[in-house]
């Protein structure tokens, strides 16, 4: 597997297939695995936030969020990361086609297919009280077959933490989708993920909403120009002060392309 280094964050070059076998792998060995989607707030915040940074070197999959990332990656162009820190094999040669854009939605339509499809057991953790519950009752109407191990608010104190966590494990799905916000789902995940012992452990922000009808995905035109930032914007005109994160990436971006440029023709 190829990864591409935006920003010092390393993201994994591959279509939804190919994040969806390795995942498939992730469930057959049992052991517990991180994946994240990554977006460019995230990136930024990483500079300054070394929790997060450690999470991000060593999550056994990281995914493109957005267009941003996307954008990021054509501009930088530039040598993959070497494969240094995760512990799967990955070949660090040059991309011939673009970096796929799979975000938080999209990863968790593909994993309840493919739960579905193959019988494993999901886990949806956040949202406000009933909404993990009425997400995992439209998911059976939606994804036939589909098995729901259970399901918890995320809005639960310190001291409940523990139960919540045992709760998982006990349960022993295959597949925890985990909404708490980003970064601290990605943080609760990493810190919980032996005691878990969930194999495929990944955060989805407010997916859990969408798939409960509390919220509303961006219209099909806007998700296709990579609008939805707007669109969640407009609806959420607090995400201002975090959105503009995006602006300051792009300009990082855009400073580190020639050095970027003289870098690989020094090779
Ligand atoms: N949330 C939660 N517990 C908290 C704070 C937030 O379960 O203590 C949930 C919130 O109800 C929402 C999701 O986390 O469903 C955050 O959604 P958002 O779209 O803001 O995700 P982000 O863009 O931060 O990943």
């Amino acid at each position: 597997m190829t990864r591409l280094e935006i920003l010092g964050v390393g993201v994994d070059h591959l279509t939804m297939e190919e994040a969806l076998a390795h995942i498939a792998d992730f469930i057959k060995t049992g052991r517990p695995h991180q994946v994240v989607t990554a977006n460019p707030e995230m990136v930024m915040d990483s500079r300054r936030d070394q929790e997060l940074a450690l999470i991000l070197r060593e999550a056994d999959l990281v995914t493109a969020d957005g267009v941003g990332i996307v954008w990021a990656a054509r501009q930088l162009g530039g040598p993959p990361e070497k494969p240094a820190d995760r512990t799967s094999d990955r070949t660090p040669v040059k991309p011939d086609k673009p970096l796929e854009r799979i975000t938080g939605v999209e990863l968790t339509d593909a994993l309840l297919r493919l739960a579905a499809n193959s019988g494993y057991h999901i886990y949806l953790l956040g949202g406000a009280e009933g909404v993990a519950a009425e997400a995992a009752r439209r998911v059976t109407a939606s994804y036939p077959g589909l098995k729901v191990a259970g399901v918890h608010h995320g809005y639960f104190r310190p001291d409940e933490e523990p139960a919540v966590v045992r709760g998982i494990f006990q349960l022993q799905p295959e597949i925890l989708l985990v909404g708490l916000g980003s970064p601290r789902q990605e943080k609760w995940i990493r810190h919980h993920l032996h005691e878990l012992g969930v194999p495929v452990c990944t955060g989805v922000g407010g997916t859990l909403d969408i798939l409960a009808g509390t919220s509303r995905r961006a219209p099909a035109w806007m998700q296709r120009s990579g609008l939805e930032w707007l669109y969640r914007l407009l609806r959420q005109p607090s995400r201002f002060g975090r959105m503009l994160a995006i602006p300051r990436f792009m300009a990082a971006v855009l400073a580190e392309k020639p050095r970027r440029r003289r870098k690989s023709t020094l090779r």
